[in-house]
Formats: C-alpha cells, sequence, structure tokens
C-alpha cells in the first residue's frame, strides 16, 4: 500500500473509472477513497511506473432461477415469483 499525493490519486481514480466503470453497466464502481497498490513496483529498482493497482467495486449478479432463467434471489436457486408459487401451492 502506498499514500500517493492527493492530484496523482485523483488522477488514477478518474483514469480507472475511463478504464472500467464507464460501459460496464454500473457493474464496476471505484471510490473516491480508492486503494493503491505498487505491488509490482520494487523502489530499489530505477525502473519508470508503468502504471498501479486500484481498488474497485464489481457487482456479482445471483444465480438465474432454474425454473424461468429470471435473476434468482441472492443464496437461492429460485427467483421470487416461483418462490411465491411454490409456497402459495403449498398452502393450498
Ligand atoms: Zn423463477
Amino acid at each position: 500500500m502506498s499514500v500517493l499525493p492527493p492530484e496523482l490519486a485523483a488522477k488514477l481514480v478518474e483514469a480507472a473509472r475511463e478504464q472500467y466503470a464507464e460501459g460496464s453497466d454500473d457493474s464496476i464502481e471505484i471510490d473516491d477513497d480508492a486503494k493503491f497498490s505498487m505491488s509490482e513496483h520494487d523502489p530499489a529498482e530505477a525502473e519508470p511506473v508503468m502504471g498501479c493497482w486500484v481498488s474497485a467495486w464489481v457487482w456479482v449478479r445471483a444465480d438465474d432461477c432454474i425454473e424461468c432463467g429470471e435473476t434468482a434471489l441472492l443464496g437461492e436457486s429460485l427467483c421470487q415469483g416461483c418462490l411465491d408459487h411454490h409456497k402459495s401451492r403449498r398452502d393450498a
């Protein structure tokens, strides 16, 4: 973990958003206070730094419903509609 000058940090966040978040259907988000890692960079070597890691959020959607193919509830194999359908049949 590196502490970067604020101007550079802001530039990197902006670049990360341009390179990844934009056009991602909001499935990739980068916080204003993202974390940075230059794990590949060895300060002992005088090689130029070509980039760095910027922390990001990625949206992970739930599975598809095994019955109708709609998006299931997180952690479930069925969607709300199919769950309700099963429940109403069971309660009948
Ligand atoms: Zn369903």
